[in-house]
């Protein structure tokens, strides 16, 4: 790959010898050290030649039609497998569009390293005015882990090792790496070049917590009466699936899977008490947070949602999380992993989880459960279809494929589809997280099916779809096994509104008519349309079976739906606008 002579040896993975290398090569080789084996990109001036010489090497290059998804993808990457994802973005504005991303992987705590070309600096710090011109590092510094900047090719091997360090070390976050087009062209040495690269070496260290710590958390855990445990996840990305089945069935303690933790136990799991969590939380009196913040997802821990004397123990990578919205009686800094072993084996015997305790949530359990299977039954036949039948024909296909992994987005749309989609194994479920966000769909199902080679459902409203769609392109030129389930009732929320005041749509509006499945069948893909549940059964049947790309609009009554979804209460009250 670089270029040089015959006479090349072998340095740090790059040839070198008495030739030359560049900036380009260098980047290449030195991911290429630390096992970068993909790269989610969009190319243009000044990394398209970067890109086709990582391709060149080797390296699996995926491009994207829109730098947010590419980024959304390299993030969902890093979710999955606990390496940075790596993504690839022009400068300017294709860096800013990966930066919403970016800040989205960071809020998400998701590993990822973000590299843009820049233009050329004498030009930029003096804003002379230069074909995209943007002082992007300083831009990236307010939404990124960090951000850094490598001023020599020389550097680029220390740039790249301190950018995977940083995205997976204590808390993971997004990685921004700024590379100037002067640097990526920059011809230097090929054996010094060479001798500047290095691999890191465990780049996310064990963090054991301490033994005293340990004990105070087993001491109010052995005390509680009512103890629940929360999975977040993080849990579900610190890959110690197996010591959190230990601790929860040895001790019995009843636990709340959060969205992304669905899986690390199977949703039906007796001691699950997802279908009991307004009790749990209004009655707990000693909470465990496992990877999982007391942000609003979680009310903030405050009443009237949490019982007010609830004494909460939290795991976490990151110290500075306890504390951010109520006191934590015993914090348990570590990485997940080291906790769960440290809390296995000081505990032994001495956590059970009260029976009284677990009866009642139990019956609580079966009673909601009852109801849900109801109202799945009632909405069966129901003309035109409803949230609930097109969800239960979905998880009833699913359960042919447990391996298949989940991503879903929208307001009702992922609401109802958290509630009623059983998860049994951890992480194959990516969702809107902590942002609650729209448009991580098709960066998410490109990123987990690129990973994994496992068939991805993307379970989509018709709004949230929107903002990646043209993905669509990129699922089917790389023929990746998506199925892209459209839940179309006509809107944002919902297709009903009216606007009183004009002749245009509503705010809220969007086409009743539209045919998503069309936009498939434009690039070759499989387009399905479903108005019943039993036509999306057998569409979605058919797509997973051919494990080829595929789209199903499912056409949805366009007054279901709430306004926002569960977060209705999130919008500030106005004096009306009729
Ligand atoms: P959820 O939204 O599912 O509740 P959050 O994203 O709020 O989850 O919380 C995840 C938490 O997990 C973060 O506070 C993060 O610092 C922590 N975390 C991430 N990875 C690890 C790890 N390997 N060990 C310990 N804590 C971790
Ligand atoms: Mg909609």
């Amino acid at each position: 790959m670089t270029a040089t002579h015959s006479t090349d040896t072998i340095v740090n993975g790059a040839r070198t010898g008495h030739g030359l290398t560049d900036g380009h090569h260098l980047v290449v080789d030195a991911l290429k050290l630390n096992d970068v084996h993909t790269i989610y990109g969009l190319v243009g001036i000044p990394i398209t030649d970067l890109a086709r010489i990582a391709q060149a090497s080797g390296i699996r290059y995926i491009g994207f039609r829109h730098e947010s998804d590419a980024v959304h993808a390299a993030a969902a990457a890093g979710f999955l497998t606990k390496q940075p994802g790596v993504c690839l973005t022009v400068s300017g504005p294709g860096f800013l569009n990966g930066l919403v991303a970016l800040a989205n992987a960071t809020t998400n705590c998701f590993p990822v390293v973000q590299i843009s070309g820049s233009s050329e600096r004498h030009i930029v710090d003096l804003k002379r005015g230069d074909y995209e011109e943007l002082d992007q590092m300083t831009a990236a510094e307010r939404f990124a882990k960090a951000a850094y900047r490598v001023d020599r090719a020389e550097d680029i091997g220390r740039g790249i090792a301190r950018a995977i360090r940083t995205a997976v070390s204590g808390r993971p976050g997004g990685v921004y790496l700024d590379i100037p087009a002067a640097v990526l062209g920059e011809v230097i040495d090929a054996h010094k070049g060479a001798k500047s690269l290095w691999r890191v070496v465990d780049p996310a260290p064990r963090q054991l917590p301490a033994p005293k710590a340990v004990n105070r958390a087993i001491t109010l855990l052995a005390g509680a009466r009512r103890p629940l445990v929360v999975l977040g996840k993080g849990a579900a990305y610190a890959q110690a699936d197996n010591q959190i089945q230990t601790f929860i069935k040895s001790t019995g303690l009843p636990f709340l899977p959060m969205s992304m933790a669905k899986g690390l136990l199977p949703d039906d799991h007796p001691q699950s008490v997802a279908a009991a969590r307004s009790l749990a939380l209004r009655e707990a009196d000693v909470v465990m947070l496992v990877g999982a913040r007391l942000n609003w997802l979680l009310g903030h821990g405050e009443a009237p949602q949490w019982n007010p004397n609830a004494k909460f123990i939290q795991v976490d990578i990151e110290a500075a999380e306890f504390d951010s919205n109520q006191p934590i009686a015993a914090p348990l800094v570590g990485d997940i992993s080291s906790v769960m072993d440290a809390l296995i084996e000081q505990s032994r015997g001495r956590i059970m989880a009260p029976t009284p305790w677990r009866d009642r949530l139990s019956a609580y359990s079966a009673q909601n459960v009852a109801r849900m299977s109801q109202r799945l039954s009632r909405s069966a036949d129901a003309h035109p279809m409803q949230f609930y039948g097109a969800l239960r024909a979905i998880r009833d296909v699913m359960r042919a494929y447990p391996q298949a992994y989940i991503v879903s987005e929208g307001a009702n749309t992922l609401d109802f589809a958290r509630n009623v989609i059983d998860m049994r194994v951890p992480r194959h479920r990516l969702d809107s997280g902590t942002w609650g966000i729209m448009g991580i769909g098709m960066g998410y199902a490109i990123g987990a099916a690129v990973e994994t080679d496992a068939p991805v459902v993307a379970i989509e409203g018709d709004s949230a779809f929107g903002f990646s769609g043209m993905e669509l392109e990129t699922i089917c030129r790389y023929q990746l096994p998506i199925v892209v389930v459209v839940f179309n009732n006509g809107g944002v929320y919902k297709g009903d509104d009216v606007n009183s005041a004009s002749a245009d749509p509503s705010p809220t509006t969007l086409m009743l008519s539209a045919r998503h499945d069309r936009l498939i069948e434009a690039f070759g893909g499989t387009g399905y349309q479903a108005a019943t549940p039993a036509e999306l059964s057998t569409a979605l049947a058919d797509a997973l079976a051919k494990g080829a790309p595929a789209l199903i609009d499912c056409v949805i009554d366009p007054t279901a739906g709430t306004e926002s979804g569960h977060l209705t209460n999130l919008n500030p009250k106005s004096l009306g606008h009729a």
